[in-house]
């Protein structure tokens, strides 16, 4: 596997390629070249001539090749969700759901026209007008995680490109295909060359971007430390970052929910992509006196649940590494030792699949505490973690102090619960009785506090405005009667 630069796969040899495998059989199954700084700096300099024409496509002629794109996706999903399976691991419907999800943002950024919009009020001074444009910023970089291959780098790129942009697309090193697979849906369609460039790589890719003078703004998605130092990288070089990072989400539930609903729910979202979701449910917080019977509830549920390759009847499949596999295991361990109660462990299990993939089954932990590891760390797997707590009061407080906030839930049947929980939870995305409260396309997507560094959260009406740079024009035509000399500052009149 290599990159997409100037619309066309390159040609040369790479000093250092990454593994991809098949986490399912652990299997080797390619290796994708990792760019350097240089290959970089050529990718964002075709990107960058492409950009000069295309910022002044007209919206008629873009707005075709995003319709054209949409279509193109739709048609082709499936493959796109195959090849997500095959390096990430997760089941087909799952991979399937993030295609669509990616899909449902190109058919947001078919709107473009309307979002582009600017605003104009004749007469703001005698004779005066003014009126407001918003224009593309120029080479933008979209650096996405190995976790939703195809979804996340769609977040971006297709408002970007709508917006008039050209793209610099780093996708993660641990399953590229999939991005690769709808750079060439984009080709397709008609989007000119070098508009859209894929360079596959690592730290020094990324570093490159962060640095290049003509990249003018970076929108990334990740782990918490990495998503920091992209944003302070990225803005000291003078960039527009947006850096999406890390999380721990609770799932609060009040003793009057529905509790089969809600262990369902906790299931779902905890064990869902094998706990490898930014929006995964890690933490249960279960108000007294129902945490007995919630726990019980879950129990029942893992014990159904098939864990194997995901293209066959499998709930779950494996972790998208071997380390990430071992470094999640290492969890169980370091929950026992804190003292946590391990309901269910998931290094006991049958897995349906050939080979040696890398996989670990469900896991619940009960009684923890916030100071155990188990409940500080991302851990990233498929471990749920029960805390006890006597009160709504007791639970929002620990939701409060965790340094993550990307989502939560609550499950509750009081609505004035659940709306002083809206107004009390310092989280970007919550759920009532919902426990992935992903944003649809034309919301914007993003959590608070250690979930995102910057200002803007990802698509909807914030990714147009990130994506562009508002510009005010004052215009008069001149007639005789606008003679004169005077030095004063300009009075409205
Ligand atoms: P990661 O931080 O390891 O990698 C993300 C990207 O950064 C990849 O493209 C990778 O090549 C690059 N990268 C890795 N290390 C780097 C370094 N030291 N310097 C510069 N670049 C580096 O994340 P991941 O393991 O691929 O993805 C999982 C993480 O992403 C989890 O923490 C998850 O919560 C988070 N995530 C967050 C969201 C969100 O919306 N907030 C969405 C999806 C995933």
């Amino acid at each position: 596997m290599t990159h997409l630069i100037d619309g066309r796969p390159w040609e040369g040899t790479a000093e250092r390629t990454g593994p991809v495998f098949n986490p399912a059989t652990g299997e080797r199954t390619g290796a994708v070249d990792l760019a350097s700084a240089e290959l970089v700096g050529a990718a964002v300099a075709s990107a960058h001539t492409a950009w000069r024409s295309w910022r002044n496509v007209s919206l008629a002629r873009r707005t075709r090749v995003l319709f054209a794109f949409r279509e193109l996706l739709h048609a082709r999903k499936d493959e796109i969700a195959a090849l997500v399976t095959a390096e990430h691991g997760k089941v087909l419907s799952d991979a399937l759901g993030e295609v669509t999800r990616g899909l449902e943002v190109a058919e947001f950024a078919c709107g473009i026209p309307h979002l582009l919009k600017g605003g104009f009020s004749e007469n703001a001074s005698t004779a005066v007008d003014v009126h407001s444009i918003r224009q593309s910023l120029g080479v933008v970089a979209v650096i996405s995680p190995f976790n939703f291959p195809a979804m996340v780098p769609m977040w971006f790129v297709p408002i970007a490109i709508a917006c008039g942009n050209a793209v610099v697309l780093k996708p993660s090193e641990k399953d590229p295909s999939a991005a690769l697979a709808v750079a060439a849906l984009w080709k397709e369609a008609g989007l000119p060359d070098g508009v859209l460039q894929v360079v596959n790589g690592d730290k020094e890719a990324v570093d490159a971007l962060l640095t290049h003078k003509d990249v003018k703004a970076v929108s990334f998605v990740g782990s918490t430390p990495v998503a920091r130092y992209v944003y302070e990288t990225g803005t000291a070089h003078g960039k527009r970052v947006q850096a999406l990072g890390g999380a721990k989400n609770h799932m609060l539930v009040l003793p009057d929910a529905d509790l089969d609903l809600a262990a369902d729910a906790a299931v779902n979202a905890g064990f869902g992509s094998a706990g490898e979701r930014c929006m995964a449910i890690s933490v249960l917080v279960a108000v007294e006196p129902v945490a007995d019977r919630l726990v019980a509830g879950i129990t029942d549920r893992m014990a159904r649940l098939r864990t194997g390759d995901g293209t066959r009847a499998s709930d779950m499949g494996p972790l998208v590494t071997r380390e990430h596999r071992d470094k999640v295991a290492s969890y169980i361990d370091a929950g026992v030792e804190a003292g946590a109660t391990l309901v269910v462990d998931g290094t006991k299990g049958d897995f349906d699949a050939d080979g040696d993939g890398f996989f670990l089954g469900p896991t619940l932990f009960d009684d923890v505490r916030p100071d155990m590891p188990v409940y500080t760390d991302e851990i990233f797997g498929p471990v749920l973690s029960v805390v006890r707590v006597a009160s709504y009061d007791e639970g929002l407080d620990l939701i409060n102090a965790n340094p993550y906030g990307n989502g939560t839930a609550l499950f509750t049947n009081d609505g004035g619960a659940a709306r002083r929980f809206q107004n009390e939870v310092e989280v970007g995305m919550v759920g009532i009785n919902v426990p992935i409260p992903v944003p649809v396309s034309y919301f914007s997507f993003g959590g608070w506090k250690n979930s995102l560094f910057g200002d803007s959260h990802a698509h909807g009406t914030e990714g147009v405005h990130f994506f562009t740079r508002g510009k005010v024009v004052t215009s008069r035509w001149l007639d005789p009667s606008h003679g004169g000399i005077n030095l004063g500052f300009p009075r409205n009149e």
